[in-house]
């Protein structure tokens, strides 16, 4: 889709300066790390909570990119490109996909609710695809900046769009309204997910219909509820139940083998639908494709034969360690166009190695042909600088040439027959296929076989809870995360690289050897070394990590090595203790911390800091205020007599939450960001962020009488159905979990930990669980949360999510 400078600045109401308006466009962009950035692109430069897209516009502007829309234009960079100034950006690429969207006049399905939008919108791309040209949100993509991205990817070529919408508060959904302007609406599961915007499940599902406020149709499941408020609007209905047979469908269902089968009822016709599901949330949203496909008024036996074929789906991206250190991005279940461009961005933001392979199937694209479709895709590859090209798919493999480095394969069978003869070593390796090439048996293949047990952390959720808390602070103050501790057991490296990817201002570490690694592995956020040992001081200097001096006598000993090397103001952090008595410079120190500093050059004081003992605590709030009083007198103590202006920072997590007025320049963001509050209210808006999970290597049955486990702990009162799960104490699980104090996750029941746990394994009674080996467990997660595991055992989560030993391996997905 091109589009015309000139015209997009009347679309827009902007003020222009530039010189050159006749300028066309093919990409709007919003990310400024994107490889996909050039001549072409238009940037939006969004203004976030401490990210500013204009901060980034002179380094675009290196890199090629020549129009922007802005708030204001970079003094210096007046001259350098065409700036289209707009009082606010967001509501700018707003109204550019509403004006965009406005010159399609196909049907556009609209979906919202609270769950299964993805799913349904995927499922019906799935099952309408054979018949039309369709565009929809990629992945997930329904949120303020989602959605209007997604609808500037509709062309000439669709004849079909399916967009979903997702909201957090009130107010948003008319904005999302005015871009999507769906003619077909579908409400999916209403549930209680993000409630915390709303004042209650009315005003929730209020705001919700403002979707489809102009809608020819509204599709949904029948309640009072719903109905009151869609009475209010002018659109007809299509409703469904399982209990009110006033519904335009009515349903009842049962299940029969691994389907569920429904008998449906539309007027005085009747007839059977076998849907290959039968878990309650796949049923309903099968049910809402189905609503669609009678609507368009197809005939019973197609319904029937495409709904047969509907399969889970999985929107994940993954990262994972694979054979010869390798890393592997696994996106094996979608190949579009849109998609594509996504995992792109994030393979881009994964610098594991320097070589980029990927391996890439048929793209399943509808309008474009297939010259235009690959000429696309190679720009694409190219732009990203991608090494190698394994194609798969005889489509894909007779444009080879466009490709670098292309080798191609007829099918994955074939891929898989000839894999003894490629080499996979020490690169980034993205693996992007349409679901029916099956490219998981690839994935299989180049993944490091590990045990069963994996701690899956979900990446969004590390960017929601950093959000959370960036939200809480002025859009001044600086942001160091603690990644000490291979990043609170969560992963060090990809942790750290996300972290790098939303612009946070420092790393923390404990020892130089955490810093060492992370700097090694390319991380080139500057990284705070909490416990320099005298030892590594030299490594420190080398790999540019910056020590924390907590006295008078690492001082010293950090000066000689300075003057040694003849540094120049190498950074240093001083860290003063006010109370916490563990590591730092006391008030009768600080004279003579004045005296060594003054006179030298070596070093430069980059920032102070001191930490608290009770921010968590407000039963002690005299003391942590007496810390906070401290720090102020001996820290502005230190400014004055050395005229220095460095960031000051006294706060941890519970400090951000209860003391945000002692914020100075800089926080100190740790068990937070993994999704932990100490207070109740503050949890319930964190997402979780690790998943422990293993599964059930055999079932047996017991008699009344036996017993399981060393010692005979725990014996039988009656005849028990026992699960033993690959997982103990040598993987971090506490023995004091055991013997029927803690619990795991199966299939959503509780499972109780019978007898001790053992090194490498541990039994859980299944008496009451509908189960079968190989079947998922949950060893904590969203319940047993990692709060209630420590609550139980009488420690604190940190102490929980560190233990996980290095051997459990570390799986980290994107939604
Ligand atoms: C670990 C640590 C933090 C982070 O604490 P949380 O309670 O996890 O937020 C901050 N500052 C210092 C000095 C630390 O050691």
């Amino acid at each position: 889709m091109n589009f015309n400078l000139k015209n997009s600045v009347s679309i827009l109401n902007a003020k222009w300066f530039g010189s050159n308006p006749e300028t066309t466009i093919d990409t709007i962009s919003i990310d400024s790390r994107s490889l996909q950035n050039g001549i072409h692109t238009l940037f939006f430069a969004l203004v976030g909570h401490n990210n500013d897209g204009h901060n980034y516009i002179s380094a675009l502007i290196e890199k090629g990119v020549r129009n922007f829309v802005v708030t204001h234009i970079p003094e210096e960079l007046k001259t350098k490109a065409n700036f289209l100034v707009v009082e606010n950006t967001l509501e700018a690429l707003q109204q550019f996909a509403s004006h965009h969207r406005s010159q399609f006049d196909f049907p556009i399905i609209g979906l919202t609710g609270s769950n299964g939008k993805t799913i349904v919108k995927e499922w019906l791309n799935f099952l309408l695809s054979p018949d039309y040209n369709i565009v929809r949100n990629p992945k997930s993509y329904n949120s303020q900046v989602g959605v209007p991205l997604s609808v500037i990817a509709i062309n000439e070529k669709h004849n079909l769009g399916i967009f979903e919408a997702g909201i957090s508060k009130v107010n948003e959904m008319e904005k999302l309204e005015t871009i999507i302007q769906p003619t077909i609406g579908i409400l999916t599961n209403i549930g209680s997910a993000h409630d915390e915007g709303f004042s209650n499940t009315e005003e929730k599902i209020k705001e919700k219909l403002q979707l489809f406020k102009h809608s020819e149709i509204v599709i949904y499941q029948k309640k009072e509820i719903v109905d009151k408020h869609l009475k209010e609007g002018k659109s007809k209905t299509f409703s469904w139940s399982v209990t009110d047979k006033t519904a335009d469908i009515f349903l009842s269902k049962k299940s029969v083998l691994d389907k569920t089968v429904l008998h449906i009822q539309q007027g005085n016709q009747e007839f059977e639908i076998r849907i290959p599901f039968q878990d309650d949330a796949s049923v309903e949203n099968s049910i809402s494709c189905l609503m669609i496909l009678l609507y368009f008024k197809y005939d019973l036996e197609t319904i029937q034969n495409r709904i047969e074929m509907l399969f889970p789906v999985e929107m994940r991206l993954e990262v994972k360690n694979g054979i010869n250190n390798i890393t592997i991005i696994d996106d094996s279940y979608s190949s579009d166009f849109q998609s594509l461009k996504i995992a792109l961005d994030f393979l881009e933001n994964q610098k594991q190695h320097h070589k980029k392979t990927i391996i890439l199937s048929d793209i399943v694209e509808s309008g474009l042909t297939n010259e235009e479709l690959y000429s696309k895709v190679s720009n694409l590859i190219i732009s990203n600088k991608i090494t190698r090209v394994i194609a798969i798919g005889t489509t894909i493999s007779a444009f080879e040439n466009k490709f670098p480095n292309c080798v191609t394969f007829e099918n994955t069978e074939d891929f898989v027959a000839n894999f003894d003869r490629l080499t996979f070593s020490n690169e980034t390796i993205l693996i992007k296929g349409a679901r029916h090439f099956q490219f998981e048996n690839i994935v299989s293949l180049l993944e490091e076989k590990t045990h069963e047990t994996v701690l899956e952390i979900n990446l969004n959720a590390i960017s929601h809870n950093l959000n959370f808390f960036k939200s809480k602070l002025k859009s001044t103050t600086k942001m160091m995360v603690m990644v000490k501790a291979f990043g609170y057991g969560s992963g060090g490296f990809e942790i750290a690289k996300l972290l790098e990817h939303h612009k946070v201002d420092y790393l923390g570490v404990a020892f130089a050897d955490e810093g060492i690694s992370l700097k090694s592995a390319g991380i080139k956020l500057p990284i705070m070394v909490l416990n320099p040992e005298t030892t590594s001081f030299s490594a420190i200097i080398q790999h540019q990590l910056e020590p924390e001096i907590y006295s008078l006598k690492g001082l010293k000993a950090f000066l000689k090595i300075a003057e040694q090397r003849n540094l120049e103001h190498f950074p240093i952090h001083i860290k003063i203790d006010t109370g916490m008595h563990r590591l730092g410079f006391e008030e009768e120190n600080i004279d003579e911390l004045i005296a060594t500093l003054k006179s030298n050059k070596s070093v430069s004081v980059k920032s102070i800091l001191s930490h608290m003992a009770t921010s968590d605590d407000l039963k002690h709030i005299d003391f942590a205020n007496s810390q906070i009083d401290l720090f102020e007198k001996l820290s502005s103590k230190l400014m004055n007599e050395l005229q220095i202006q460095p960031i000051r920072h006294i706060l941890n997590t519970s400090g951000i939450s209860n003391f945000p007025k002692a914020q100075y320049d800089m926080v100190r963001l740790g068990i937070g960001l993994y999704g932990v509050s100490n207070d109740n209210e503050e949890q319930k808006y964190l997402e979780n962020v690790g998943t422990l999970k293993s599964v059930i290597s055999q079932i047996k049955f017991i008699d009344s009488g036996e017993s399981v486990g060393y010692g005979r702990r725990f014996m039988a009162s009656k005849a028990t159905k026992i699960a033993t799960i690959p997982i103990g104490y040598a993987d971090g699980i506490s023995r004091h979990w055991g013997n029927g104090t803690g619990f795991v996750t199966i299939n959503n029941q509780k499972a109780t930990i019978i007898g001790s746990i053992c090194m490498d394994m541990l039994m859980v009674d299944i008496t009451e669980i509908n189960c079968k080996e190989g079947d998922s467990v949950i060893i904590f997660g969203e319940s047993p949360t990692v709060t209630y595991i420590a609550n139980q055992l009488q420690t604190i989560p940190y102490e929980i999510l560190t233990s996980i030993s290095q051997r459990v391996k570390r799986v980290f997905y994107r939604e």
